[in-house]
């Protein structure tokens, strides 16, 4: 696959259209209801550094927790949202999040600094750099997991460490565009460190073992699969 053939690819996920055409809507809004200009230069800039630091706590601590999938009426949600992922990582329709999810966590994470800064139009500001920071991501992300074979240094070192993750050991290489708060909390690594593979990676703890006392994943999944993702019958 090439850069362009990648984009193209991007641009058609309907993910991608909503994060772009809610980022519009809000930006027009903002124009409505405009903020000063230093409050809105910070929410965008606070926006962009808090991202990766919310990004690394839901993605360790609430879609590898071990929580959601005891929780009935959240069992389903976990399921789309990363059990699957992490089941089959070539599977690219559900690359993306779910926007049901994704809108209201980004809106959440961003808004209430930017209108604690600078009002109802900073709070938009803030949300339309939570899209707009998304797409990056999920840019990366694509990267990541179709066969594009990037050819800067940075970029292949990103996609080695997010291809550990899904393959080798899970419960490390949080981030998907930047590792910073993993070497921050030293969940940092490069496969040739850890020798031994993490044998919960692709189920992420939700074993045959574990879906006899929760088994609403499994009852959604029509079964709990193991082994690799490779060997399994394709749907
Ligand atoms: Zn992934
Ligand atoms: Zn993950
Ligand atoms: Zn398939």
């Amino acid at each position: 696959m090439t850069l362009r053939g990648l984009v193209i690819a991007y641009f058609q996920y309907p993910a991608i259209i909503g994060y772009l055409l809610a980022a519009t809507i809000a930006i027009g809004l903002f124009f409505l209801y405009p903020a000063p200009l230093v409050p809105t230069l910070a929410s965008i800039a606070i926006s962009v550094l808090v991202y990766p630091l919310v990004w690394y706590c839901l993605h360790r601590w609430v879609l590898h927790s071990r929580w959601m999938f005891k929780v009935p009426f959240l069992a389903s949600t976990w399921k789309r949202i990363h059990y699957d992922h992490h089941q089959d990582p070539n599977r690219l329709e559900i690359l993306f999040g779910a926007l049901h999810t994704t809108l209201p966590t980004i809106a959440l994470a961003t808004a209430p600094i930017g209108y604690a800064l600078g009002g109802t139009g900073a709070a938009l500001a803030a949300f339309a750099t939570g899209l707009i920071t998304t797409c990056v991501y999920e840019f990366f992300h694509c990267i990541q997991h179709l066969a594009y074979k990037p050819k800067r240094k940075w970029v292949v070192a990103m996609k080695a460490r997010h291809m550990a993750h899904h393959f080798h050991d899970e419960r490390g290489n949080f981030g998907i565009t930047n590792y910073f708060w993993d070497r921050l909390f030293g969940t940092y690594y490069e496969r040739i460190e850890k020798d031994r593979k993490s044998e919960t990676v692709f189920n992420l703890g939700y074993t045959p073992e574990v879906a006899e006392r929760y088994p609403w994943v499994a009852q959604l999944s029509g079964g709990v699969a193991t082994g690799h993702p490779s060997q399994r019958i394709p749907h």
